[in-house]
């Protein structure tokens, strides 16, 4: 396609300012050297992270002590214990062996990584290539898992599989709050401890199990159906790909296995979710446009959920020279109100 007949300019080239003149860590206008890493605050935890097709996605949630895919291995993204993989594309998959024996070198205790089970045995023999590189195994857990497996990562934090649809195996994640709750007709009762004591001593259930989808990460998938997954609509955050906006860009979606954002536009409606997170957009997308472009569509509609992209909260680092390449995480803002003005 011929960029330059193009008038609404959604290309990032079309419109950033590439920088220029590098010299000391940062240019004269102040661009970062450094990845800006995202950062948004939700009522329940914050959503950490980097994500750009194809280059790197990385997805961090620190309170949950989980980090989705991992293309690259940010700083932070070692203090979370398990690594959730969900296909082995390298953007994805990249920083995984980094991320384990990083947090071996920083005395920590050894990661454990979540993958699809058809993909196991290769990110087991890439983990102990590099070992035979390092000269010493690199300590890992390594639980392969399939659709509707489930696997506790602490007590009363379930994560749970559901499948997508990409170009190799993969599989989406679900994090889930799983409470036993007393049985409402004898919470009606108010039945003393000792009575319930004994109810259960006698084996008698009291308690149900209560589910609480807490947040659903779909990783690279074609299927808008993937989004209508009871676990996917249901979770108060839901984060999800959308590679391609571009109208002209329909069958580039449907090559590579991509949601675009008409998919995304004709499930919107059905979504039970407080907030959805928009990841992996295109390089050639300009993600500001891109977040127009999808505002001005569904402005008509009713939507429930929040809409947000997580690269349009990425934190602008100043490297200042002399200063040491290391991040240190901002204060994560608030998230904005949307702007009328954009809808
Ligand atoms: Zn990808
Ligand atoms: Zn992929």
């Amino acid at each position: 396609m011929n960029e330059s007949k193009q008038s609404d300019a959604p290309h990032a080239r079309d419109s950033c300012n590439a920088p220029r003149n590098l010299t000391g860590g940062h240019d004269a206008a102040g661009v970062p050297l450094l990845p800006p890493l995202a950062c948004i605050r939700t009522p329940y935890f914050h959503i950490l992270g980097y994500s750009v097709a194809g280059e790197e996605s990385v997805v961090q949630i620190p309170e949950l002590n989980v980090v989705f895919d991992i293309g690259k291995c940010p700083r932070p993204v070692l203090t979370s214990d398990f690594c959730l993989l969900t296909h082995g594309h390298m953007d994805h998959s990249g920083g995984l062996a980094y991320y384990l024996s990083q947090r071996f070198f920083q005395g920590m205790r050894p990661g454990t990584v979540i993958c699809p089970a058809p993909i196991a045995s290769a990110v087991s023999g890439m983990i102990n290539a590099f070992g035979r590189l390092e000269g010493k195994a690199i300590a890992h857990e390594l639980i392969p898992l399939s659709s509707g497996d489930e696997y506790e990562l602490r007590k009363g934090l379930v994560v749970r599989a559901f499948p997508t649809c990409h170009t190799v195996a993969s599989l989406g994640y679900t994090l889930i709050d799983r409470r036993e709750k007393l049985k409402p007709e004898l919470a009606e009762q108010q039945l003393p401890g000792h009575v319930l004591r004994d109810m259960k001593a006698r084996g008698e259930r009291i308690t149900y199990t209560l589910d609480i989808p807490l947040v659903a990460y779909t990783g690279d998938t074609a299927l808008p159906e993937t989004l209508s997954h009871p676990d996917v609509q249901n979770a108060r955050v839901l984060i999800t790909e959308c590679t391609f906006f571009d109208p002209d860009h329909r069958q580039r979606a449907s090559i590579g296995r991509h949601l675009h954002v008409q998919d995304l536009i004709s499930v919107l409606p059905q979504l039970q979710n407080e907030w959805v997170i928009i990841t992996h957009v295109s390089r050639r997308t300009f993600v500001q446009w891109a977040a127009k472009h999808l505002r001005r569509s569904i402005s008509g509609m009713t939507i429930r959920p929040q809409i947000e992209f997580l690269m349009e909260h990425a934190q602008k680092l100043r490297v200042l020279p002399g200063s040491a390449a290391a991040f240190i995480p901002p204060e994560p803002p608030y998230v904005k109100e949307a702007d009328p003005a954009e809808s």
